[in-house]
């Protein structure tokens, strides 16, 4: 899905209805900067408005996600809830993903401190507290390559440069620098090397 188009597309439809973004924002029930988000491309609408968006602006679910006017012979209305059920499954795929990371590495963030813990007042002072508190940090390490492979498998990473999206190998995402979520990356598109923001469809 191309966010950016999408986000034109919206802007577009809605000033076709005369309507303000505040006016948008108020049918749905959100925010203005909710809309204002959607419209430069930096985000997606949530499932639970897409059907209410595209009813205001006339549009179908097949066109807003195309982010243009897609004329179909069978553009029915089982076909629209087969796009917004395949928009719903990937959002909700993504979510269980990221929630699922957060808690690996909050669990064994707890497991290292408290292996070192226990090593270093449970254990005598000499060689075997040395040996298990790096034993601990090995073992730490496998839940971190885990969960970068979760973060890398969802969403992407925007370049700084030209904005385009990159989804990298997990070699390349276990090579690149970090900081936090945002990785030092090269954009395939306009062969920079910039700190990409992880963006992820929420
Ligand atoms: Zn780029």
């Amino acid at each position: 899905m191309d966010q950016v188009k999408i986000g034109c597309f919206i802007a577009e439809c809605r000033k076709a209805k005369n309507l303000t973004q505040m006016q948008l924002a108020e049918e749905l029930n959100i925010t203005d900067r909710a809309v204002s988000k959607w419209e430069n491309g930096r985000s997606m609408p949530d499932t639970s408005v897409m059907l209410d968006l595209c009813h205001i602006l006339d549009i179908s679910i097949n066109d807003l996600l195309n982010g243009e006017k897609i004329s179909m012979e069978n553009n029915d209305q089982k076909n629209e809830q087969l796009l917004l059920d395949m928009a719903k499954e990937v959002e909700q795929k993504n979510k269980t993903i990221w929630t699922n990371m957060w808690v690996i590495m909050g669990a064994s963030i707890t497991a290292l401190f408290a292996g070192i813990f226990v090593a270093r007042f449970l254990i005598p002072e000499g060689i075997w507290q040395l040996v298990t508190i790096l034993g601990v940090c090995i073992v730490f390490l496998i839940p971190c390559f885990y969960a970068l492979k979760l973060e890398v498998s969802v969403g992407a990473y925007k370049c700084k440069n030209c904005g385009c999206e990159i989804v990298p190998t997990y070699k390349e995402a276990k090579n690149a620098m970090h900081m936090g979520f945002t990785r030092y990356l090269k954009c395939p598109n306009c062969n920079k090397r910039t700190w990409c923001k992880k963006v992820i469809k929420k």
